[in-house]
């Protein structure tokens, strides 16, 4: 095999390589946004979650409030039946004004209750809205999330394509470039193969490429690497 054609299997097995990569970000970013769209479903559910414990608790503290005006009430009956036997006009006054100020107290709470209902009201109308945003959301993650799946099934398919397009583009590159090929790509440079730039810099470290290797390469008199290691091709 000359020096031509098994650059150009390099370059082959790299554009289908390349494509592959491409294939899994792509499946990946699918996969993510899959991901936040539940996440974002999640947070929704939690949301409500946490408002319907808030709701919980002033209906719990109401509730307090309203046991409290209960005994104040029963304080007052007590007091009013007390003042009828009362014997002195000292203690009648004295039953007066612990009756007036139950009621000062009772007012003071009612008042605690009229603002809870009023926040009650207010948070209920809260969970409501948070409750049509989920039914919404959850709608738009199910149909996003089956596109999505489709998108990956898709991606899947190529993938599976271009892997037995590769093993055979693989199998057919001299062992010397195979192994050159495969250590560069196990060893993080995706890019094994790199093109010339216009400005003579290797495309995949910018480095600049020297005249006498540019030639060589041009003139097909040897496969030439860059000092990082990849082989370098002059595009077309
Ligand atoms: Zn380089």
């Amino acid at each position: 095999m000359d020096f031509v054609e098994t650059l150009q299997r390099l370059v082959a097995l790299q554009k289908t390589d390349s494509g592959l990569d491409e294939l899994e970000r792509m499946k990946k970013n699918f996969l993510q946004e899959a991901a936040s769209l539940d996440a974002n479903v999640n947070a929704l559910k939690s949301k409500i979650q946490e408002e319907k414990k808030n709701l919980e608790d002033l209906l719990k503290h109401r509730k307090t409030l309203e046991i409290e005006i209960g005994t104040l009430d029963t304080k007052v009956s007590k007091y009013l039946g007390q003042q009828n036997e009362v014997k002195s006009n000292e203690q009648f006054a004295a039953l007066k004004m612990e009756i007036e100020k139950s009621k000062e107290e009772k007012g003071k709470i009612e008042e605690k209750v009229l603002d809870c209902l009023f926040k009650e009201d207010e948070q209920k109308v809260k969970i409501q809205g948070l409750t049509a945003q989920l039914a919404q959301a959850e709608k738009k993650a199910t149909e996003d999330k089956k596109e999505l799946q489709q998108k990956v099934t898709d991606c899947d398919k190529s993938a599976q394509d271009k892997k037995e397009e590769r093993k055979k583009q693989f199998s057919e590159l001299p062992q010397e470039f195979a192994e050159g090929y495969d250590s560069l790509r196990t060893h993080g440079k995706k890019l094994a193969v790199a093109g010339i730039s216009e400005e003579k810099t290797c495309e995949g470290c910018n480095m600049n490429v020297s005249p006498q290797i540019f030639n060589e390469i041009r003139k097909n008199i040897a496969i030439q690497r860059c000092n990082c290691g990849r082989y370098l091709y002059v595009k077309d």
